[in-house]
């Protein structure tokens, strides 16, 4: 009898080496090639992929950044935000988009998701004070706000909009991209993002000509297209190497996209009718909604007790964001209770969700979740 150990079936949370292996000779021939020609810093890989990106996007201007925390920061000074303003985010979000506010010398303004898990508009309009300047919606797990909403509450109250779109590429609401809806937004290339590099990278995205030159400038020391210093900059550049891997990647994205849509239908059809659990939406639920299903999050009850379940199967889950949404770790200072978002955090649970899960490991996914909430087999 063929004896398969639980390594061998074991389905990880991200198989982060296969961001590797599975395109190794591609992506040796890249790095030889680039090495070869000595591109390293600013060259024509980062300007081709930047062109690449916003004609993806449908958006006008595009800046390889170092990462996305730096990107949104630079984009909301770009924007024209200040000291003292006060921006206001969802709390269910990565740390890093407080920290690009606070960065930005701005004030960083919690409030509560959604149904949807994304900013809620209503807790949003109820934190708007005269010195609020500004909305940072997360297009959380791929998904896009409703955007209309938001856009007239901005223009209601005169604020600036800088998407947090790390998690979105090529997310659309009513056939817009996540990232060209507000006067700028940053996207993300961590390794384990729909769109990942091999280490660190970012872009910023505008319409806006003059934001993005002053993004130009903010990302390369204050040097403007001439070389002169406009101002005081950062250092926050995306590496040449990294851009020409994003740019291999970029061709193939779509395909990426077809997959992780596929996944999240075939988890929705395993689960739904698991009253204990709450799935995200279908990726055909509804028109308005193009959804690139950077993370499968769904809210469960007895979450640890399924944790423990799945892992002891081999099957590895996330809790986002180490357990808390940002208003809740203690070193930050907040002093406010978002409830509903608290609620949610005892809840939430990521399933596996990237591109090289198989049908099959879905479908064990999907088992081994009935067995422990309807029990049986
Ligand atoms: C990953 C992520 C970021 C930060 O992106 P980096 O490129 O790692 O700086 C910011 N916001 C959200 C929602 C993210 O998921």
């Amino acid at each position: 009898m063929m004896v398969t150990t639980q390594s061998d079936r074991a389905i990880p949370f991200f198989p982060y080496p296969k961001l590797f292996t599975t395109e190794e000779d591609d992506l040796t021939a890249i790095f030889r090639e680039v090495g070869q020609r000595g591109a390293f810093v600013l060259q024509e890989d980062v300007r081709k992929f930047e062109d690449n990106l916003a004609r993806f996007l449908g958006v006008r201007h595009t800046i390889g950044v170092a990462n996305a925390t730096d990107g949104l920061s630079i984009a909301l000074r770009a924007a024209g935000v200040q000291a003292g303003d006060e921006i206001i985010f969802s709390s269910h979000t990565m740390v890093a988009t407080a920290a690009a506010i606070h960065f930005a010398g701005a004030i960083p303004v919690p409030v509560e998701c959604g149904p949807d898990h994304l900013m809620d508009p209503a807790s949003a309009e109820r934190a708007i004070t005269p010195r609020t300047a500004g909305l940072m919606p997360t297009q959380l797990n791929g998904r896009t706000a409703n955007m209309d909403a938001l856009g007239r509450m901005a223009r209601r109250h005169n604020l600036t909009i800088v998407e947090d779109a790390a998690q979105a590429l090529g997310s659309r609401f009513r056939g817009q991209c996540a990232g060209t809806f507000g006067e700028a937004s940053a996207f993300s290339f961590f390794p384990a993002k729909v769109l990942g590099c091999l280490g660190d990278g970012g872009a910023v995205v505008t319409n806006n000509a003059g934001i993005a030159a002053r993004a130009a400038a903010l990302h390369d020391h204050g040097r403007d297209g001439r070389g002169e210093v406009a101002g005081w900059g950062f250092n926050s550049r995306l590496d040449n190497l990294q851009a020409a891997i994003l740019d291999y990647r970029l061709k193939k994205y779509n395909a990426v996209i077809e997959q992780r849509r596929t996944l999240a239908a075939l988890y929705r059809n395993g689960l739904e009718d698991i009253g204990e659990i709450v799935l995200p939406p279908g990726p055909h639920g509804d028109p308005d909604h193009f959804d690139v299903y950077q993370n499968y999050e769904i809210e469960c009850e007895r979450r640890e007790g399924l944790r423990e379940f799945l892992r002891a199967r081999g099957i590895g889950t996330l809790i986002p964001w180490g357990g808390r949404a940002v208003h809740q770790w203690p070193a930050l200072g907040f002093t406010c209770r978002l409830p509903a978002t608290e609620r949610l955090f005892e809840r939430v649970l990521l399933l596996p969700m990237h591109p090289w899960l198989t049908a099959g490991e879905a479908t064990t996914v999907c088992d081994a979740i009935r067995r422990f909430y309807c029990g049986g087999l």
